[in-house]
């Protein structure tokens, strides 16, 4: 296994909807163990395949970051199928590191997605959780956390973000 360098904003790769995979093939078991490790030692609860720089819709959520076995979600081709409720938390992104702002997010989710063994799953999110699978899905249709934000809060963010990938900081 090995830890891959992740992305970060103002890479195209994160603008692009992802490929759906057709085939858990070794590749993709390889990819899915070397973005585990990713995950854990940013530390993350949440990672995306295109984050590492591969445009495949896999994404995985452990919102015990490895502590909890069985806390860990790997999901192949992800869809969010039912949104209830709404929310308001504050969300960091690995791919926009040191930043944090409020997004509105639905209160509960159920996502339907296939695991590592090929199996097709539901599974229902709250809280952090539909959070979490909101923002990880998302990415994988190209979307980052920042597009939600609207007005000053948007500018603001994205003023400093752009300040500093230009300057070559991250
Ligand atoms: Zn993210």
């Amino acid at each position: 296994m090995a830890v891959l360098p992740i992305v970060k904003y103002g890479a195209e790769v994160l603008r692009k909807p992802a490929e759906p995979i057709v085939d858990i093939d070794e590749a993709v078991q390889k990819l899915i163990d070397d973005m585990v490790e990713t995950m854990y030692a940013a530390p993350g609860i949440g990672l995306a395949a295109n984050q590492v720089g591969v445009s495949k819709r896999l994404m995985m959520i452990d919102l015990s970051v490895g502590k909890r076995p069985g806390e860990l979600h790997i999901c192949i081709n992800p869809e969010i199928v039912e949104r209830e409720g709404e929310q308001q938390e504050d969300e960091g992104c690995l791919s926009i590191p040191d930043f944090t702002e409020t997004v509105t997010r639905p209160a509960r989710v159920k996502m339907r997605y296939v695991d590592r063994n090929g199996t097709e799953r539901e599974m229902w999110g709250e809280e952090l959780m539909a959070r979490a699978m909101c923002h990880e899905t998302d990415h994988l249709n190209g979307t980052l956390y920042v597009d939600h934000l609207r007005g000053f809060k948007r500018d603001r963010l994205l003023k400093k973000v752009t300040k500093l990938s230009k300057s070559g900081m991250w």
